[in-house]
């Protein structure tokens, strides 16, 4: 993802962290350094140019304050308009007042839309609503297939037209079957096309018409970077959208479409597709997505995560533990179970602050290695759970013992828990949002 982007910020950060004061010619030189990093990041040009502008404006005026450094306040400014340039706030989708609302997605061939349409309905479904999924691309019998797949899979009815029928016909016999059946949300999947072309424009410009959609949600791909940005802003002055989603952020993508889709087309980024997982979708978060490019890591993604997969008390819990630095060996193990139910660990993982490629490779959990851990736990007392540090060498023996392991498994997860007591330490303090300025360097 962003990390070369990250690097490239951090280093040109990095010359500005031991200065009292930053002179013009400091400032002019890390610009320079952040202007490459994002043209790296294969961001759009001008937007990169506006951005500089803005930050050097910005950092010119600094004062020396008690709180902050200067390079900690140069950060702060380049957060902002990081977040700016992606938007400012998170966008929702609209809903109508008369449902059903109707969201239309929208995009090129293989940008993701099918699976992103399920996905969102699945979305809406977990919050209790009642989506319907409408097949409008007829030309590929297998993608009428593909979507009922996804469909079963997110619990989600879909809508499929008769033989022959077209796709305006069908997205109005949806509506109205939504109408009858209290379905208080459809998304109509429609076709794509490699390019964009009249056909295609044609097309979604009936089934708007057709339909009037609430919302017309435009799927692009993030890993094709500035294409997707020229594909962006030629659907959105052909048929007109109101928002996109951005897939495929797990890629490798270098963070030019992010950076640049909303700056370019003036249209919001919504969603961002983060896998091929119906659950690897989450709401666009511009503050986040910038304090994360700038290697704060996202620890309210994470948080919000933990809220979805394990219960909001415990993640309360857990939280409060980490803020009171009373996380021991009991927390270590529940957190490491619920770890695995919150998905790919590599993925929760890379959310934190600080944790690099290299560290994920290693933090993979098997189920095996949970099982010995979570033995050598629940052998030991109390006391040890608690206080860790009175294990000594004649406790590790009874522990090994006890759950059939030996010494240098009991060393190896205490180290293991160490360094991810360190990790949430870092996290919790990261997670002080409210003091922007203590973050970081
Ligand atoms: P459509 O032609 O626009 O309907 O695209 P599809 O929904 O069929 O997706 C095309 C391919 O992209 C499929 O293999 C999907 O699994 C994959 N895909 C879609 N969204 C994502 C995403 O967010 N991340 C990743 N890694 N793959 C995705
Ligand atoms: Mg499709």
């Amino acid at each position: 993802g962003f990390e070369s982007l990250t690097e490239k910020l951090s280093a040109a950060f990095k010359k500005l962290k031991n200065k009292g004061k930053l002179t013009p010619a400091d400032i002019k030189e890390a610009m320079r350094e952040v202007k490459l990093a994002l043209l790296g990041a294969d961001v759009n040009i001008k937007v990169v140019k506006e951005f500089v502008a803005r930050v050097s404006e910005r950092a010119v005026g600094i004062e020396v304050l008690e709180s902050l450094t200067p390079a900690q306040q140069v950060i702060k400014i380049v957060n902002e308009e990081l977040c700016q340039m992606m938007g400012g706030s998170v966008s929702k989708i609209k809903v109508s007042s008369s449902p059903p609302t109707i969201v239309m997605m929208t995009g090129l061939q293989g940008a993701g839309k099918t699976t992103q349409t399920g996905k969102l309905a699945g979305l809406y479904k977990k919050q209790n609503k009642r989506p319907l999924l409408v097949a409008c691309d007829v030309y590929r019998p297998a993608a009428i297939k593909q979507l009922q797949v996804v469909g079963e899979q997110v619990g989600v009815p879909v809508f499929a037209g008769e033989q022959g029928e077209s796709p305006v016909s069908i997205a109005k016999r949806a509506v109205e079957h939504a109408k009858r059946h209290g379905n208080d949300f459809v998304f109509l999947d429609t076709a794509g096309r490699l390019h964009i072309d009249e056909v295609l424009i044609e097309e979604l410009k009936n089934i708007k018409q057709a339909v009037n959609p609430t919302e017309i949600l435009l799927v692009v791909d993030a890993m094709t970077g500035q294409d997707a940005v020229n594909a962006a802003a030629a659907f959105n002055e052909a048929i007109g959208i109101d928002g996109i989603l951005l897939t495929k952020m797990d890629g490798d993508t270098r963070g030019g479409a992010a950076l640049s889709v909303k700056h370019v087309t003036g249209k919001p980024i919504k969603f961002i597709g983060v896998g091929e997982k119906l659950s690897d979708i989450e709401e666009f978060h511009p503050d986040r997505m910038a304090s994360r490019i700038l290697g704060m890591g996202d620890v309210l993604t994470l948080i919000e995560k933990a809220q979805e997969s394990f219960d909001e008390k415990k993640a309360a819990e857990l939280e409060q533990k980490i803020r009171r630095e009373t996380f021991d060996l009991t927390d270590f193990l529940d957190q490491l179970r619920q770890f695995k139910s919150m998905g790919s660990m590599d993925q929760v993982l890379s959310m934190l602050p600080g944790v690099n490629a290299s560290q994920l490779s290693n933090a993979k959990i098997d189920e095996g290695a949970l099982a010995k851990t979570e033995a050598m736990i629940l052998s030991m007392t109390d006391r040890e759970r608690l206080h860790p540090e009175i294990i000594n060498g004649s406790r590790k023996q009874r522990i090994a013992a006890g759950s059939g392991t030996r010494v240098e498994d009991i060393n190896r997860m205490l180290k293991q828990f160490e360094q991810s007591k360190k990790m949430l330490k870092q996290f919790s303090s990261m997670g002080a949002k409210r003091r922007p300025g203590r973050r970081g360097f």
